[in-house]
């Protein structure tokens, strides 16, 4: 059958939910195209129930901090509590109804199925075509990536979902993978009482960090039990009736109830019929221009795009596809690097350039570097301190061009160094800047400081501030 509308989006996940509510508020015609749940990955999968169990996994162990500090306290972990608060608090038992009643109470076509672009401005779902008078927008997200590791096909693994939607906890676990998603999920199990292992390939925990980032890291979560291998790429993956065996390259024989793996995601545009709009589908996602253009008619925001994979970026894509569909004042992309933050306790939060892409982009730059414990706030905070700064200064330019915090609330610390990174503010000026005083924030003007007089490591973590 055929129908006509003004817009068609393929994908109502976490960008194009947004971007619908945009298009439907200014009084388009939008036929919403999704097979699985309005709303996608991060409202029922990703962002949202995992930040929901890491702030629960953070209480028990702020809770276990309590001794010897402050009193005595018996910590009794619930993961059947946690997963029915999942289930009722954020995700609503994975119903979509909700979100169905907003998207058509104000006026969309939601239509189950897979879309694919048929030609211009045409996207067909099963024997159904849309031809849209704007223009089509994909919005098809990513799923979890799965290393052709021997065996893994065969044991029944876990992705990320898996764990979101777990009703009980198992007694072990191998996480595959030290990036982000891997030890934020890690740590919660752990927190619950699994025995958990993160094997990681490459030489450290969030290869795409900054390694003082990963050293703090990797230090906190040995500390609480957490097993981590890395520079430990996986040879092969068996399972008998009670266990999973992950064996690395060196020979360890790693063993577990379950296994996650949690290696990144993957992009599949194989059935979005990019070719119909003249787009080459090899190159494995869909590319846009500055204003998330594809082709003529043809939009595409969020993780689809190979951009950065955040709901920050997916969202801000949205707000530039409603704006170009709109006609309204034509804005870009911002193509600046986003902030990143990985929820882990320590949080580690960075934007901008490494050390290493500093070094790679032929830069002269400084690097000062300041353990949280040797700042005035980190000091205080006791028990849960382990955190770091590291700022890059482009020394011509006297800016930063990447900043790195990690500790408690180093997210939140994140919006003031991506505005000065963002922003480029004078380094003189966060130099000169008054800092509420004892604050996390005000680490950075700590270390600033420390730079400006000459300090280009402050290493000690037994540094003592009050003391001359
Ligand atoms: C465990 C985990 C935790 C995360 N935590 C964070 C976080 O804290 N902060 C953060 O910024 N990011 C986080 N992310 C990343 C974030 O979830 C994604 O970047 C974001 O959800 C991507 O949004 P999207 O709109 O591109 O895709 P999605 O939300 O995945 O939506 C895509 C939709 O398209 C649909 N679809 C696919 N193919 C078709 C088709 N052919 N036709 C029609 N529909 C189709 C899918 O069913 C899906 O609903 C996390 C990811 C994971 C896995």
């Amino acid at each position: 059958m055929e129908h006509e509308t003004d817009v068609v989006l393929v994908g109502v996940g976490t960008g194009g939910e947004d971007l619908a509510l945009r298009l439907l508020g200014a009084g388009l015609d939008v036929v919403g195209v999704e097979p699985n749940l309005i709303g996608g990955e991060c409202a029922y999968w990703a962002c949202l129930p995992s930040k929901l169990m890491i702030r629960a996994a953070n209480l028990l162990q702020e809770a276990r901090r309590v001794n010897g500090v402050a009193g005595t306290a018996d910590v009794t972990p619930d993961w059947g509590l946690l997963a029915t608060r999942v289930r009722r608090e954020v995700t609503g038992g994975w119903d979509d109804s909700t979100a169905v009643a907003r998207f058509e109470g104000r006026g969309g076509r939601l239509v189950r199925g897979y879309g694919r672009l048929a030609g211009p401005r045409t996207v067909a779902v099963g024997d159904d075509r849309f031809t849209a008078r704007r223009g089509v927008v994909l919005a098809t997200g990513s799923q979890p990536a799965i290393p052709p590791i021997p065996g893994l096909a065969d044991v029944g693994y876990w992705t990320t979902h898996d764990v979101i939607a777990a009703e009980t906890l198992p007694a072990s676990l191998v996480v595959l993978g030290g990036g982000t998603v891997g030890c934020e999920l890690g740590q919660v199990l752990a927190r619950f009482g699994a025995q958990v292992t993160i094997v990681e390939q490459r030489d450290r925990l969030l290869p795409a960090e900054e390694p003082e980032a990963a050293g703090v890291l990797a230090g906190a979560l040995s500390d609480e039990g957490i097993a981590v291998h890395t520079g430990a790429p996986v040879e092969k993956v068996s399972a008998d009736d009670e266990q999973i065996a992950v064996t690395t390259a060196d020979g360890t024989v790693l063993r577990a109830e379950r296994l996650l793996v949690a290696t990144g995601r993957s992009i599949d545009v194989s059935g979005l019929g990019l070719d119909t709009v003249g787009v080459d589908p090899s190159a494995g996602r869909v590319p846009v221009d500055g204003r998330c253009r594809v082709a003529d008619g043809v939009w595409a925001l969020g993780d689809v795009t190979g951009t950065a994979m955040f709901t920050h970026v997916a969202l801000h894509q949205a707000g530039i596809v409603a704006d170009d569909i709109l006609g309204l004042e034509p804005a870009d992309a911002d193509e600046r690097p986003p902030p990143r933050a990985t929820f882990t306790d320590p949080e580690v939060a960075a934007v901008g350039l490494t050390e290493a892409a500093a070094r790679d982009l032929g830069i002269a730059f400084d690097v000062v570097v300041k353990q949280l414990p040797a700042t005035f706030r980190g000091w205080l905070h006791g028990p849960g301190n382990a955190g770091v700064f590291k700022l890059v200064v482009d020394r011509d330019a006297g800016v930063l061009v990447g900043a790195t915090a990690v500790g408690p609330e180093a997210g939140e610390t994140l919006g003031m160094l991506a505005l000065a990174v963002h922003a480029r503010v004078p380094l003189n000026g966060l130099r000169r800047m008054i800092y509420a005083f004892p604050s996390f924030h005000g680490g950075i003007g700590e270390t600033i400081g420390a730079y400006a007089r000459g300090l280009v490591t402050v290493l000690d973590p037994d540094f003592d501030p009050l003391v001359p």
